[in-house]
């Protein structure tokens, strides 16, 4: 028999097959709501202007070459990064507490992470992900040979969190358990817990000694502001927790064929940071050797220049702002069509999701009659509605609720 007679068939990835289903309709009228990719109003793919001059100043840099990079990566953007998540005053980097490896982006981070956990973390071989999250982290944790339980985090009948099942979940869960926890803009339901609420999580996670796993993939793309996007992750190493933050710069640079991450691990002393990065390194080395360079050159030139920096705050603002408008302006429709229900949490919620509450009846209705395609549990990108579609979304989707 062959060695592979046995290999079950995986399913698709359900985003990626969707696009596939997009992009054969024929239909003028397609709205493709399902990827998570910022587009401009024509609906395009969008470079950032600030990336674009990065882009250009490492054309022109004749030092550069194509030799290997660092392990870990170049520390000019491995510091950046943990600065950017942690602030420039973060006690850690202070008492040189941080330790950060750059990982092929976001998916890389939260990989990396979990591979060193595996191996290192001794209270608890169970890993939580809300209820719902992205899809890969289920793949990711349990690849490794974590168990993977989840912790309610949506509350259908207010479209908001369920922040109360959320905490009970937290204080039955044993002692030590490993809780993956959306840095801001969660995906795919655009819900965040409020500061008093990441308080309360923060308090029971101390008592429970549970470990905190930021999952960060959208700073500054959430609410524009790069401060207000890393408040909780701050907030929790200012409570003094040992935690680790996996980041990507696939959004908010528009980066997302580069994969340029990082995950910056925060310990409790500097000899443990020192001896958790040698085993980070060592991982590392065995998995892909070195990171790649190209889409880390263009993070670590606009982190590093002043100049370039307040630019990318400006193009971050552009991307934010655009995905705010698109919220209010398919809020507005729907008020004027009077489409039953509520629909305050498309303006409430934040980053480039918004979990419209559609049931997967309604999203078959939709894709079938007015060629619109978005994931079954209803989740829509904002950045896929555009000031030309818009109106028609929101006629589809009055139809499909009445
Ligand atoms: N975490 C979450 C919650 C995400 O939504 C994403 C992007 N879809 C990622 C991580 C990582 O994406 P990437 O590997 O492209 O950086």
């Amino acid at each position: 028999a062959s060695a592979f007679s046995s290999v079950p068939l995986a399913p698709p990835d359900i985003i990626f097959h969707l696009t596939a289903q997009y992009k054969a309709d024929k239909d003028p009228k397609k709205v493709n709501v399902g990827v998570g990719a910022f587009r401009t109003d024509k609906l395009q793919p969008y470079v950032l202007p600030v990336v674009k001059k990065a882009d250009a100043i490492l054309f022109n840099d004749e030092s550069l070459d194509h030799e290997y990079q660092p392990i870990a990566g170049q520390p000019s953007y491995t510091k950046a990064a943990a600065r950017l998540i942690l602030g420039k005053d973060s006690p850690a980097i202070k008492e040189n507490r941080v330790a950060a490896v750059q990982t092929i982006s976001g998916t890389g981070a939260n990989h990396t992470g979990a591979a060193f956990l595996a191996q290192f973390y001794k209270k608890s071989r169970t890993v939580y992900i809300s209820n719902p999250t992205w899809a890969n982290h289920r793949n990711i944790f349990s690849m490794v040979g974590f168990e993977v339980k989840e912790y309610p985090y949506w509350n259908p009948t207010t479209r908001g969190l369920d922040y109360s099942g959320l905490i009970k979940a937290m204080e039955q869960a044993p002692d030590g358990g490993i809780f993956i926890l959306h840095a801001c803009a969660h995906n795919p339901t655009g819900v965040d817990p409020t500061r008093d609420q990441w308080k309360g999580i923060a308090d029971v996670m101390q008592k429970k000694n549970h470990f905190p796993f930021f999952d960060c993939a959208y700073q500054g793309f959430a609410s524009g502001d790069l401060d207000s996007d890393a408040w909780a992750v701050r907030y929790f190493v200012d409570r003094g927790f040992e935690l680790f933050v996996a980041q990507s710069f696939a959004k908010n640079f528009g980066l997302y064929g580069e994969r340029a991450g990082n995950l910056t691990i925060v310990t409790k002393s500097t000899g443990e940071t020192n001896t958790v990065f040698s085993q980070i390194e060592k991982l590392q080395r065995a998995e892909i050797s070195n990171p790649p360079a190209y889409g880390a050159r263009i993070v670590d030139i606009v982190l590093n220049d002043p100049v370039l920096y307040a630019e990318w705050k400006e193009n971050l603002k552009y991307m934010s702002n655009r995905i705010i408008e698109m919220r209010k302006a398919l809020y507005g429709r729907l008020i004027e069509l009077k489409t039953p229900g509520k629909w305050n949490h498309i303006t409430d919620q934040i980053g480039m999701f918004s979990f419209t509450g559609l049931n997967k009846n309604q999203v078959t209705v939709l894709k079938q009659k007015y060629h619109i395609y978005m994931t079954d549990n209803g989740r829509i990108s904002m950045a896929g509605l555009s000031t030309t579609n818009v109106n028609y979304f929101a006629t589809a989707l009055d139809d499909v609720v009445r």
